[in-house]
């Protein structure tokens, strides 16, 4: 199945991102991918993406021929607005509110509308982004009510449709691994591996069986939990 007017995947270089462009790949003629430079400490993420891009095209013909191109975007306002352990060097904790301190405001709300102002460029209706409220750090701009909140002033605001779809939305850690299973197999899996990346401190030296990072912070833990219940299914 695949719907014209093709979709632009915000694609960050992590787990989730990666798996959404796999799926984006499998159901629209054309796949467009954005990324976002917010000056983040983890920014071996952003290197991932060129070779995650290459490589993903050698595991199905269509996907090569769906694949377009890359568009990244400096956001380092975000830095300068946000008070957060993404874009400064302090210590990855919990704050007092049960949110880790990673959290950058409104950050998937700025995100989403400049890929939807690109899109609006590009004559693309669909935004296709890795955001899940099932197994996830808790931050609000990832839960299914302000993405459809923002669609809906996203298409006001713009006069024509956008369309946000969040493939992982409902899907917990271990089920994001086996949806990647489906689109791509073994291959898409080991891809995903091996040239992902999760990690907030920006660790890549220790490979472990679900990947690269630290193994420590919020965002290696959600990624290995999941992995040992996929792999242990
Ligand atoms: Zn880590």
């Amino acid at each position: 199945m695949s719907r014209g007017s093709g979709a632009l995947v915000l694609f960050s270089g992590g787990q989730d991102s990666a798996t959404c462009l796999a799926w984006a790949l499998e159901r629209f003629d054309t796949v467009e991918t954005v990324g976002f430079d917010y000056g983040q400490r983890h920014r071996v993420e952003l290197e991932c993406r060129a070779d995650f891009r290459a490589k993903v095209t050698e595991i199905q013909p269509e996907w090569a021929r769906r694949l377009g191109p890359d568009h990244l975007l400096h956001l380092g306002v975000l830095g300068q607005v946000s008070e957060t352990a993404l874009t400064r060097d302090a210590e990855i904790a919990l704050r007092e509110d049960g949110l880790p301190n990673t959290f950058v405001p409104g950050r998937n709300l700025l995100f989403l509308t400049y890929a939807a102002a690109l899109a609006y460029r590009r004559g693309i209706r669909t935004l296709v982004g890795g955001m899940c409220e099932t197994d996830y750090s808790g931050y609000p701009d990832c839960r299914d009510d302000t993405l459809k909140a923002l669609q809906v002033a996203l298409t006001l605001g713009m006069d024509r449709r956008c369309v946000i779809d969040t493939p992982l939305m409902w899907l917990d850690k271990a089920e994001t691994w086996a949806l990647a299973e489906r689109l791509g197999g073994a291959p898409l899996v080991d891809l995903i591996v091996e040239q992902t990346h999760t990690c907030y401190r920006g660790e890549r030296g220790q490979r472990h069986v679900w990947g690269y990072g630290c193994g420590e912070c919020p965002a290696c833990s959600l990624r290995a939990k999941g992995w040992r219940e996929y792999a242990g299914a």
